[in-house]
């Protein structure tokens, strides 16, 4: 991953490169309504008013609200997944046993064997990244986690235990009062979805632990030894995602860069519990993850959602943090107003695009120009067109260097979080001029862009909290 031999050229370069001269900013971007800024992020935050009713938030004029996401979906096609592995299905993702069952067992325990030795060995020898210091914080991310369930911790005091009526109002005023409280507990974006007869074929049949998800018309959430069940009047999809600090995972693939998803995740599990103790307080059920990568296709609602677009990674884009978030999502009768998925040329751009697939040393992803119905393994659920992945390449890759990877999202153009001037560039372009992609593609790489960082260095950093930037979330 390094950036040896790369032409750097300066912003000042660039725009002469263009022909458009400094303020050059004018031709075309900022003459778009922005909704009455600029494009450039406003610095000086400031509490202010939802603009709309739901709670929408202000989104750059290049988001276009679309009334079918930019992948093809057939429904008619798309089945429930299970997520653990079955044998008796011979599908499930890599995660838990599937990776064994698609790769052998031997071939398994060989990977293991390596990823155990590569970190020792980080250890003993002070291999930068993988240094006890880098490996403890990754260890402190996982054990840090706060316990999650189905049906959440179930200690707030219910309306009913007060002796007073459960909250009423519109649709809209639920979302935005839910937006304003996921926002609050750590959540970047939050979107609603419909949870009706095709969507609820992205809710898992099977979770991770191998207990099944059944819809029921209990009017309450239960579990059992072998099931969990979701009552039929459950029918609004709360889809939020949380940050991930590009600072840290632009140091993968090492535990330092490793632990990137690892605060995501136990951000994910503070936020989740508290949400479903809100839904409880106003007199709602919330039902989540019982472990990590439980209940649902969590991209896949945040698509529908319109939090963002699918890729070429097989993985959602935002406008605002490019992939660098994580999605989950939570299941309540409490009514909402559903949003819309959007068109922010993402999809149009990875195609000409492919700087993540030539990144992955793996050759796991695909370099199609189209996505395709085809699905590369049992390992992908099929039912929507997709540059699907070889997630066994992916996978031992993962073992290969003792951690999981995320290359590929780091060298992502979307994935820049500053608001400079090329980075908005980048990304109008990709809503409006689709020749212009390649362009555009080669001037990330030019500027350096996506180059793996010194992972000792970033023990040197003054960051803020989590390490992340909100302020992509302020147009
Ligand atoms: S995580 Fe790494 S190995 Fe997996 S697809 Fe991305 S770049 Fe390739
Ligand atoms: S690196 Fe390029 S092709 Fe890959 S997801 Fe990002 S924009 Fe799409």
């Amino acid at each position: 991953m390094s950036d040896k031999g790369k032409v750097k050229l300066s912003r000042r370069d660039f725009l002469r490169t263009l022909g458009l001269g400094v303020g050059a900013a004018a031709v075309g971007i900022a003459a778009k309504p922005l909704g009455g800024t600029t494009l450039a992020a406003n610095p000086n935050f400031e509490a202010r008013h939802f603009s709309d009713p739901a709670g929408r938030p202000n989104r750059p004029w290049w988001v276009k609200t679309v009334d079918q996401p930019t992948i093809e979906i057939d429904w008619a096609k798309m089945k429930r997944y299970n997520e653990g592995y079955k044998a008796d299905l011979g599908t499930g993702t890599v995660r838990g046993g599937g990776f064994e069952a698609y790769v052998g067992k031997e071939k398994s325990d060989e990977l293991n064997a390596i990823s155990a030795t590569t970190l020792k060995d980080g250890i003993l020898n002070n291999v930068p990244g993988y240094t006890l210091k880098d490996q403890a914080l990754k260890g402190a991310q996982d054990a840090g986690r706060v316990g999650m369930s189905f049906v959440g911790p179930q200690k707030a005091k219910t309306p009913e235990e007060k002796g007073v009526p459960k909250w009423t109002g519109s649709p809209e005023e639920g979302s935005r009062i839910l937006r304003a409280a996921f926002r609050h507990m750590g959540a970047a974006t939050v979107g609603f979805v419909e949870l009706n007869e095709n969507t609820k074929k992205l809710i898992y049949s099977f979770d991770p632990d191998g207990k099944e998800l059944i819809f029921t018309n209990d009017l309450e959430p239960s579990e059992t030894e072998t099931q969990r069940l979701i009552p039929n009047t459950a029918k609004s999809v709360l889809v939020y995602t949380i940050q991930m600090s590009e600072e840290t995972l632009k140091r993968a693939p090492t535990p330092l860069g490793q632990q990137t998803t690892g605060l995501a995740y136990k951000r994910h599990t503070v936020v989740q519990a508290a949400m479903q103790e809100f839904l409880r307080g106003m007199g709602y059920m919330g039902m989540g993850s019982a472990s990590i990568n439980a209940l649902g296709i969590a991209p896949a609602f945040g698509v529908l959602a319109g939090l963002g677009e699918m890729s070429r990674l097989n993985r959602m884009i935002t406008p605002e943090f490019g992939p660098m978030v994580r999605c989950f999502i939570i299941l309540t009768d409490m009514p909402v107003a559903f949003d819309k998925p959007i068109d922010a040329g993402v999809m149009e751009f990875c195609k000409r695009c492919k700087k993540c697939a030539e990144a992955c040393a793996t050759g796991a992803l695909s370099f199609d120009d189209e996505p395709s119905w085809e699905t590369r393994g049992p390992w992908n659920n099929p039912g929507h067109k997709a540059y699907f992945e070889d997630s066994t390449k992916c996978m031992t890759y993962w073992r290969e260097v003792g951690t999981n990877c995320g290359i590929c999202f780091s060298v992502c153009p979307f994935a820049k979080k500053d608001k400079a001037w090329i980075h908005e560039w980048v990304k109008a372009t990709a809503s409006t001029a689709p020749v212009m992609d390649g362009f555009m593609r080669s001037m990330d790489d030019a500027f350096g862009y996506g180059a793996q960082k010194d992972c000792e260095e970033w023990w040197q950093l003054d960051l803020p909290e989590y390490g992340t930037d909100s302020s992509g979330m302020i147009w």
